[in-house]
């Protein structure tokens, strides 16, 4: 092995195998990502010694009777030294057990003959049986050419098996690497729990050529590129290879294998209960403590209409800075799996003291151009269907919900209207209202209108001691009612906007104290009150059904 050389299909520079496999097989001229056999890919993200294989010995036959497919078989079974073009078997991921699959590209291009689609089949029923998540790396040219509708029907088989396998209640981690294209794309690959992509990995189903003699056009630079794919919303994450293991390690330490929830409140007990048990006795006490705090901060309480300046100032803390201060381990998960990643909303998973969560939150940047990215926190559809994709994820991973909602409102905007923003918000209410699972939503700052309410259906909804909630800006109230917008501030005062007049109305349940103001000096003090309270509510609601927690929600909302 040591004599052979790789030559870069890139830039064409020879580099010897073994350093090659020492740099990942990224190219140390040009760090184009080479591929990876199926056995080098599991060593690299298995934790060593651990992988034990399955199915070796199943051979593909020569179901149509092609001419010439058995020589080509046994060409690449030499040059692979593999029965076909997968492997499959059961490893450990930083102690996490998984069924593990990888397709390797030199097997005839790792198309999908019938026993590609039975080993993948084969992997996931028995991770079905054992409850275990399933990790496949995906690297194909598509369907298999020689078994015709044979091959095809691995596409129907492999989702039927994913689709069990999902409604079980277990994980599915899909990672695209280059290329990740046809029949392949058009069913596993594109069914994960989370996607991951390498870095221009090469995702589409129709091949370029293909797509450039139909439109008779030449397609742009980075066409069907991991970044387009994550761009258009359909993968989650682009991970380096080097952090590829790490990655799939805490996604998979955040998917516990039991869902039982009798198992986990018992779990839960062991590690968390005495924390919990000195709250219970304490927290009653600072709570009040901190709402009189908030009612009657050290300096004199603010106006409606001061808040509502407040609220908008660029430095105010956002979402990212609460989710980087409460959690630990955020993986961000990007995309509605339908157009477009809304970079307006943020969102994905971390725990909090150990236990996995979903967060998500609207993101409003700081700097011109983060505000600018974030389209100044005004979500687009794709944006809300975005975090409903990841609620019931939470949902089915049985992971408490947490949002940050921060927004003037949603995008008013052509493309918005175009892709449906009023059924993105109605559908976002709707399906949080019914989650099975204990859901929180803490108002940052601004809070437009159903723009904010979309991510406002909490068990509980919490506010900001300066934070606002309304049903338009002041400005907007001002010149539909009273045709003048000049009088903002005086609509500001009579809107009962702020968070001492809605916990009064019972829109919101508990004021946050901004201990001076919700700036970044202040982000410690604040988190220290948000992790305590978060703490608590987590511990009550996690002790609750998911029956339970859906019906309280919909009284919650009911009495209004
Ligand atoms: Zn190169």
């Amino acid at each position: 092995m040591e004599n052979i050389k790789l030559v870069c299909s890139a830039c064409k520079v020879e580099t010897e195998h073994e350093k090659a496999k020492e740099n990942l097989y990224i190219c140390p001229n040009c760090n184009k990502y080479l591929r990876v056999s199926a056995m080098d890919r599991i060593s690299m993200i298995a934790d060593e010694g651990t992988f034990e294989s399955f199915a070796d010995d199943l051979v593909s036959g020569n179901p149509l009777e092609i001419p010439g497919y058995e020589e080509k078989l046994q060409k690449a079974r030499e040059a692979t030294g593999l029965n076909e073009g997968v492997i499959v078997g059961k490893c450990k991921i930083y102690e996490n057990e998984c069924i593990i699959g990888a397709i390797d590209s030199r097997f005839m291009m790792g198309s999908m003959g019938s026993i590609v689609g039975e080993k993948i089949t084969l992997a996931v029923e028995e991770a079905t049986k054992k409850r275990l998540p399933v990790v496949l790396f995906c690297c194909s040219g598509g369907a298999r050419m020689q078994e015709g509708i044979l091959s095809l029907m691995q596409m129907e088989k492999t989702s039927a098996a994913l689709k069990r396998h999902s409604d079980a209640g277990n994980l599915y981690i899909s990672v695209c690497t280059d290329p990740t294209t046809g029949g392949v794309t058009a069913s596993f690959a594109m069914l994960g729990d989370i996607i991951l992509a390498e870095p221009k990995a090469m995702i589409g189903f129709a091949g370029p050529r293909v797509i450039e003699q139909t439109i008779g056009k030449q397609l742009p630079e980075g066409f069907q590129r991991a970044e387009f794919q994550l761009e258009h919303g359909f993968v989650d994450a682009i991970v380096e290879r080097k952090d590829l293991k790490n990655t799939i390690g805490n996604i998979l330490s955040c998917h516990p294998k039991s869902r039982s929830k009798i198992v986990k409140t018992v779990a839960l007990a062991g590690r968390q209960m005495q924390i919990f048990k000195k709250m219970d006795a304490t927290l009653a006490h600072e709570t009040k403590e901190a709402n009189d705090a908030a009612e009657t901060p050290n300096t004199n309480p603010l106006s409606a209409w001061e808040k509502v300046l407040t609220v908008r100032k660029p430095t105010r803390l956002g979402a990212r800075e609460y989710i980087n201060a409460l959690f630990d381990g955020f993986i961000e998960l990007h995309g509605d799996r339908y157009f477009r990643d809304d970079p307006s909303i943020v969102g994905g998973i971390a725990t909090f003291n150990g236990i996995p969560v979903t967060v998500i939150g609207i993101d409003r940047g700081h700097e011109l151009n983060e505000m600018m990215r974030a389209n100044f926190g005004m979500p687009s559809p794709e944006g809300y269907r975005k975090g409903i994709r990841l609620m019931k994820q939470a949902e089915k991973f049985d992971r408490p919900v947490i949002t940050f909602v921060n927004t003037s409102g949603a995008y008013p905007g052509k493309e918005a209207e175009e892709n449906g923003q009023g059924e993105a918000i109605a559908r976002s209410i709707f399906e949080m209202s019914g989650l099975k699972i204990p859901t929180l939503s803490i108002m940052l700052g601004e809070g437009g209108s159903g723009g904010a309410l979309a991510l406002a259906v909490g068990n509980e909804v919490w506010m900001m001691e300066n934070a606002i909630y309304s049903i338009l800006s002041p400005e907007g109230f001002a010149s539909i009612l009273w045709k003048d917008g000049n009088r903002a501030q005086e609509a500001a005062s009579v809107m009962k906007i702020t968070a001492q007049d809605l916990n009064k109305l019972g829109v919101v349940d508990a004021i946050i104290p901004e201990f001076g103001g919700a700036e970044p000096a202040n982000l410690e003090k604040i988190s220290e009150h948000l992790r305590e309270k978060i703490s608590y509510f987590l511990n009550v609601t996690s002790r609750k059904s998911g029956e339970t927690l859906a019906q309280e929600r919909y009284n919650r909302f009911r009495v209004f």
